[in-house]
């Protein structure tokens, strides 16, 4: 259980890895609200979005391909807000126990997706979308987290 004993920079990069439960979450378009500052999501997904196996289908290449992937590793202490309550890196970063849907705790990758918590298969391309669609496109990422 390295990640009840170490601290997020304290984890080796497979140990890192492995704590994403792979909700998809941090792979769609979002946007900040101009007067609360929250971070708005919608279920438009990035262009390397796999909407079936909820995965990033060039996870390597990322950086360079998606300018704007997050790199998490490199968040401060603001920045974890901008990930859902349900995401593993923000519930360490916070001290809080990862949810028993996750991979780590119940051994199941579905596990996450049977628990409605995930993107899969409701996530849509953005290439048919502009500005102004955004908004019709906004979802609660942490609407089932309870
Ligand atoms: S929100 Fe967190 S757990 Fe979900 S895909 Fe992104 S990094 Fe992984
Ligand atoms: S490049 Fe991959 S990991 Fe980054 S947002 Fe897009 S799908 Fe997600």
């Amino acid at each position: 259980m390295f990640w009840k004993e170490k601290t997020l920079s304290d984890m080796s990069d497979d140990e890192w890895e492995s704590l994403c439960d792979g909700c998809g979450h941090c792979c769609v378009w979002k946007f900040e609200d101009e007067d609360s500052s929250e971070i708005l999501y919608t279920d438009i997904r990035c262009k390397l979005f796999n909407d079936n196996t909820c995965q990033c289908t060039d996870y390597k290449q990322r950086s360079a391909l998606v300018p704007e992937c997050m790199n998490i590793r490199t968040f401060n202490d603001q920045q974890f807000n901008w990930l859902p309550t349900t995401c593993a890196y923000r519930l360490l970063h916070e001290g809080k126990p990862l949810f028993p849907w996750h991979h780590l705790i119940c051994h199941d990758k579905d596990a996450v997706h049977q628990a409605e918590i995930s993107l899969q298969n409701k996530t849509v391309c953005g290439e048919q979308f502009t500005e102004e669609d955004i908004i019709h496109h906004i979802i609660d990422p942490d609407e089932n987290s309870q």
